[in-house]
């Protein structure tokens, strides 16, 4: 077993599909560990993504993912981490693949509906910039 950190992104729950994706998720083995709403100030997303602070797209992300809330999990399954990218889809929807999550929700390569961690070292990091002990079952 493994465990994963994702985001479901501001513009999917503001456009109500917070509901369908976390179907989703269970639906292809995910089991739910934690799970929270939060409404990320700008320096918190900051310290997020900081690994991209030097890419052009840095401030347009950030304020993205401030815009509203987000609902960030701990997901739990067999191979987690390449199992969610696989679900999540390519992070330019044009080039995911159809039935991916990204393919069937996402506008644009900034607004992707879902963040997964990629390796486990930021699994490990993202995971505990989200959650304490106490909120992981
Ligand atoms: P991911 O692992 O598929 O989420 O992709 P990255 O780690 O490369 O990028 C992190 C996030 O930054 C993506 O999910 C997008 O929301 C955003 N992003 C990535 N590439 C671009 C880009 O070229 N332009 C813009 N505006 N946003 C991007």
């Amino acid at each position: 077993m493994e465990r994963t950190f994702s985001i479901i992104k501001p513009d999917a729950v503001a456009n109500g599909l917070t509901g369908k994706i976390v179907a989703r998720l269970q639906e292809e083995g995910f089991r739910i560990v934690a799970l929270k709403m939060v409404h990320l100030t700008l320096a918190e997303a900051e310290g997020f993504y900081a690994v991209h602070r030097e890419r052009p797209f840095f401030a347009s992300l950030t304020k993205f993912m401030t815009e509203g809330p987000i609902v960030p999990m701990i997901l739990e399954r067999e191979d987690a981490i390449s199992r969610l990218r696989d679900v999540m889809g390519a992070t330019n929807p044009a080039n995911a693949t159809v039935g991916t999550i990204r393919k069937m929700y996402a506008e644009s390569i900034e607004r992707n509906v879902i963040h997964g961690s990629d390796a486990p070292e930021t699994a490990k990091f993202e995971m505990s910039y989200f959650f304490n002990a106490f909120e992981v079952m």
